[in-house]
C-alpha cells in the first residue's frame, strides 16, 4: 500500500511550489487564494510508494468556503497517512492557527516552516526544535522556491507516517480540556478512536454539519449541551469564541518560546514602501493603465520594443508566408500532386494557410504571457486584485470577483472554475457570466490581427482590448448588480499580500510555457479540422448550375454572371473573386445581414466570427483560409492575405466593432461547457451566454454607428439612431436606481488586506 501523504496549509503559503518540487509536476503556481480549487495528486520522485496530495489553501477546517469542504472532506474521510502542514514562516502566527486543527485529525504531521530565504533575510529567528516540541510534532524550516528542505521534509512526514502516531498537545485551558474529555466519552464508539479529539472539539463548537453527521441520541447531546454551556458561562462567551480564542493564546506561547523577532517593531519594509504606491487610492488604477499598456506594447506594439510583434512579423511573413509554403510545395512537388489539384488546395490553401495563420501569433503571446506571468510571480497581479477591490465594493461587487478574470487572461475555463471560490450564489453567477470577457489566450490573435492588418500596430488597440475586457465586467456587475436576481452585499474579500520577491524563472517560464503549449496543442488538432472544413466549403460551389471546384468552374462563366454575382453580394464586378460563389459564401451571406449593423456585414467575417465558437483562435485560422485568395488589384507576395483584410473593412471603425464583438460574445464550446458546469443549470447557462452575446452586440453597433459617426467614418443614417438608443438604454441601465434587498439581508462589508 502506498503511503499517502497530504500537504495542506493556508492559500499562498507554497504548497504548490513543494508539491511540483517534490513531485516533478507542472501544477499552476498562483499568486492568489482559489487557484488550487481542486487537489492534485502525485507521486514523490524517486519513492514510488508515496502519494502526494495537494490540497487546496485553507484557513480553518470549518466547512465555510469551497476549499474549505474539499480540504476538509479528504482529511476527516479519505484520512492520509500523514499531513506535512506547510506554513508560511513570514506570517507564522496566522499559519498555525490552521496548524493547530489539524493536530486534532489524529494524523501524524510534520509542520514545514517554509519561506525561510525571507524570514532570514528580515532577521527573524525560528528555535525550530522547541516550536516542534511546543507544537507536540516534528517542524522543519524550507524555502520551498529554492528547494531547500524540501527533501528532507518530504521524509520526516513519510517516516512520521510510517510510524503512525499522532500526540498532539493540549491547545485549551483546563475547564475546556475537560469538557473534551467529557465530550469524547459521549461519542465513544460512535466516531474513529483517533478522530475523536477532532469531533470533540467540534461538537463542542456546535458544528452543525457534525452535529448532524452523527446523529447522537437525545440524551448525549443533552449531555454535552451541558457541558458546553458550563464552560460558556464561566468564561462568559460563546463556545465558539472560547476555541478560537484559545487557539490564539495557545499559538502566543509556542511563539514566544519559539520564534525571536527582529529588533522590536520593525519600521516599513521595501515591500511596504512599494505597496503604499502602488496600491494608492488614488495612483493604483493608472499605474495599473500604465503598466498593462506597457504589456501589452510591448508584446503586441508596433515599436522598436514589441518584441513580440517582430516575432509575429517574422512568422507571419517569412515562416508561414514564404518557408512552410514553399517546403509543402517541394514536399507536393516530389510526390507528384499538381498545384491546382484538391489535395494541393487542401494541403496549402487549407490546412498550411489556417494553421500557419493562428500559429503566426505565437511571438506575440509568448511574450505576452511572459510579462503576465512575471508581474504575477513578483506579486504584482496580487496588489492589482487589492486596488480592483475596491472599485467594485462600490459599487457593490467584490474583489473576489477580479481573481477569475486574472485567471480568465490566460484561459477562460480556469477562469470560470475560480470562481468558486465566492461563497456568495449571486456574486458567484454573476462571476461565471462575465469572466470569459477578458481576452484569454486564443483571442490574442484577433487582437494581434486587427491591431496589425487594420491598425497599423497601434500599441492603443490591443491595450483597449484588455481594457474593455475589464470595463465589460465592470459595467456588467453595475448592471445586473441592479437586479433582484443579483442584489445584495458583495462577499468579503481577504486575501493575504504575499512580500514581492524576484520572480522564479522556473515558475515564470512553467507558466508561460503551458498557456503556449496549450495554444500550440489546439492548432495542431481542433484548427486543423476546422481549416479543413472550411476549406471544402469555400472550394466548392454551384456556378452557374454546375457544382464542383469554384476556381475551376469560374474560368468558364462569362462577364455576365460576374456581374450577377456581384450584384448579389452588392460589390463591383471587379472585386468578385471565385470563393464568393462557394457554398460557404452563401450561408455566410445569408447571416451577414446581422452583423451589417456592425460594420463587418461581409460573409468571410461573418462566417468566422462563427467559428469562433469552436475556438475563438480560429477566427484568425478561418481569415487565413478566406482571404488568402489573388485580388484583382493586390499584390501577390506572401502577405496579400492582410491586404485582403483590409480591404474588406473599409471603415477601419468596423474592424475595431468585429474585435469587440469577438472578444465579447459567448466564449468558446469548451469555456460554455465550463459555464455549464459551474451554473448547474440549463437555464442560467442560456441566459450567460445570451447575456455575453447581446453585450458585445450593443458595445460594437454603438462602436461602429456612433464612434463612428463622431470619426466621419460612418454616415448618419437609421443604424446611428438605433446605436444613440442603445446607448442611452445602457447609461440609464448603469445609473437606475436598483433593487434593494430588505433589511436583514446579510450584511457583510469588512475589507481587509491581511498582512
Ligand atoms: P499555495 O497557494 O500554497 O499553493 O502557494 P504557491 O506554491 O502557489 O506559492 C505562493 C507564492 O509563494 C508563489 O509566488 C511562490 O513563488 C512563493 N513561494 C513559495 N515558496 C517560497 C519560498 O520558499 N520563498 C519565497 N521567497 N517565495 C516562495
Ligand atoms: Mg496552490
Amino acid at each position: 500500500m502506498a503511503i499517502r501523504i497530504a500537504l495542506a496549509g493556508n492559500p499562498n503559503s507554497g504548497k504548490t511550489t513543494l508539491f511540483n518540487s517534490l513531485t516533478g509536476s507542472n501544477q499552476y503556481v498562483g499568486n492568489w487564494p482559489g487557484v488550487t480549487v481542486e487537489k492534485k495528486g502525485g507521486t514523490l520522485k524517486g519513492n514510488k510508494e508515496v502519494e502526494i496530495q495537494d490540497l487546496p489553501g485553507i484557513y480553518s477546517l470549518s466547512p465555510y468556503t469551497l476549499e474549505e469542504v474539499v480540504s476538509r472532506q479528504y482529511l476527516v474521510t479519505d484520512r492520509p497517512d500523514g499531513i506535512l502542514n506547510i506554513v508560511d514562516g513570514t506570517n507564522i502566527e496566522r499559519n498555525l492557527y490552521l496548524t493547530t486543527q489539524l493536530a486534532e485529525l489524529g494524523i501524524p504531521m510534520v509542520v514545514a516552516v517554509n519561506m525561510m530565504d525571507l524570514v532570514r533575510k528580515k532577521g527573524d529567528r525560528i528555535d525550530i526544535g522547541a516550536l516542534g516540541k511546543a507544537l507536540g510534532c516534528e517542524a522543519v524550516e524550507i524555502a520551498a522556491l529554492k528547494g531547500e528542505g524540501n527533501q528532507e521534509a518530504a521524509a520526516k512526514a513519510v517516516a512520521a507516517a510510517k510510524a503512525g502516531k499522532a500526540a498532539p498537545s493540549a491547545v485549551f485551558e483546563e475547564d475546556v480540556e475537560t469538557a473534551l474529555q467529557k465530550i469524547s466519552e459521549q461519542i465513544k464508539g460512535s466516531v474513529p478512536e483517533n478522530l475523536s479529539r477532532w469531533y470533540a472539539v467540534k461538537l463542542f463548537e456546535r458544528d452543525e454539519k457534525v452535529v448532524a453527521d452523527l446523529k447522537l441520541s437525545a440524551d448525549r447531546l443533552g449531555a454535552i449541551e451541558r457541558e458546553i454551556e458550563a464552560v460558556e458561562k464561566a468564561q462568559d462567551d460563546d463556545s465558539e469564541s472560547i476555541i478560537t480564542n484559545q487557539r490564539y493564546q495557545f499559538i502566543a506561547k509556542v511563539l514566544a518560546g519559539a520564534v525571536k523577532k527582529a529588533g522590536g517593531k520593525h519600521g516599513l519594509t521595501v515591500s511596504d514602501k512599494v505597496d503604499r504606491i502602488v496600491t494608492n487610492r488614488i495612483l493604483g488604477l493608472p499605474i495599473f493603465a500604465v503598466v498593462m499598456f506597457l504589456v501589452y506594447a510591448i508584446a503586441m506594439g508596433g515599436w522598436a520594443i514589441s518584441i513580440g510583434t517582430m516575432g509575429t512579423n517574422f512568422a507571419n511573413d517569412v515562416i508561414f508566408g514564404e518557408w512552410v509554403p514553399g517546403l509543402f510545395d517541394t514536399i507536393l512537388g516530389a510526390l507528384g500532386v499538381a498545384e491546382g489539384s484538391v489535395v494541393y488546395g487542401l494541403i496549402q490553401d487549407g490546412i498550411v494557410a489556417g494553421v500557419g495563420a493562428v500559429l503566426g501569433f505565437v511571438p506575440q503571446m509568448l511574450v505576452l504571457f511572459l510579462l503576465l506571468a512575471i508581474l504575477e510571480d513578483i506579486g504584482y497581479m496580487s496588489r492589482v486584485a487589492f486596488v480592483m477591490d475596491r472599485i467594485f465594493r462600490q459599487f457593490g461587487l467584490s474583489g473576489k470577483s477580479f481573481i477569475p478574470c486574472l485567471v480568465a487572461t490566460g484561459c477562460g475555463i480556469p477562469g470560470i472554475m475560480a470562481s468558486r471560490t465566492i461563497e456568495n450564489d449571486r456574486d458567484r453567477k454573476l462571476t461565471v457570466m462575465t469572466t470569459t470577457f477578458m481576452p484569454c489566450g486564443a483571442k490574442l490573435p484577433i487582437i494581434g490581427l486587427v491591431a496589425g492588418a487594420i491598425f497599423g500596430e497601434s500599441p492603443w488597440v490591443a491595450v483597449s482590448a484588455y481594457f474593455i475586457g475589464i470595463g465589460s465586467v465592470v459595467l456588467s456587475g453595475i448592471i445586473l448588480k441592479k437586479f433582484k436576481a443579483f442584489a445584495g452585499e458583495p462577499s468579503p474579500f481577504v486575501m493575504e499580500l504575499p512580500a514581492y520577491h524576484v520572480p522564479s524563472v522556473g515558475n515564470v517560464l512553467r507558466a508561460t510555457w503551458e498557456r503556449g503549449w496549450s495554444f500550440i496543442k489546439r492548432a495542431g488538432s481542433v484548427i486543423v479540422i476546422s481549416s479543413v472544413v472550411i476549406w471544402f466549403l469555400s472550394s466548392f460551389g454551384t456556378v452557374d448550375g454546375n457544382f464542383g471546384l469554384v476556381d475551376d468552374l469560374w474560368e468558364n462563366v462569362d462577364d455576365a454572371y460576374i456581374e450577377s454575382v456581384a450584384q448579389d453580394m452588392d460589390i463591383s464586378a471587379d472585386e468578385v473573386v471565385a470563393m464568393d460563389d462557394s457554398l460557404l459564401a452563401g450561408v455566410g451571406n445569408v447571416i451577414a445581414p446581422v452583423f451589417r449593423p456592425l460594420g463587418f456585414g461581409k460573409w468571410r467575417a461573418t462566417v468566422a466570427t462563427i467559428t469562433g465558437l469552436v475556438a475563438k483562435e480560429e477566427v484568425v485560422g478561418t481569415f487565413g483560409v478566406l482571404y488568402n485568395y489573388e485580388g484583382e488589384e493586390l499584390s501577390e507576395n506572401g502577405d496579400e492575405i492582410w491586404d485582403n483584410v483590409r480591404a474588406d473593412f473599409p471603415a477601419a471603425v468596423g474592424g475595431f466593432a468585429f474585435m469587440i464583438f469577438n472578444l465579447l460574445c459567448a466564449p468558446c464550446f469548451a469555456a460554455i461547457g465550463a459555464i455549464k458546469r459551474e451554473m448547474n443549470n440549463a437555464k442560467w447557462t442560456w441566459a450567460a451566454i445570451g447575456y455575453m452575446t447581446a453585450w458585445a452586440y450593443v458595445l460594437a453597433l454603438i462602436t461602429y454607428q456612433v464612434v463612428g459617426l463622431i470619426l466621419g467614418q460612418v454616415a448618419f443614417g437609421f443604424g446611428t439612431i438605433i446605436g444613440f438608443l442603445l446607448l442611452a438604454g445602457l447609461i440609464y441601465l448603469l445609473v437606475r436606481k436598483g433593487y434593494v434587498p430588505e433589511e436583514g439581508a446579510r450584511n457583510l462589508t469588512s475589507v481587509q488586506a491581511a498582512r
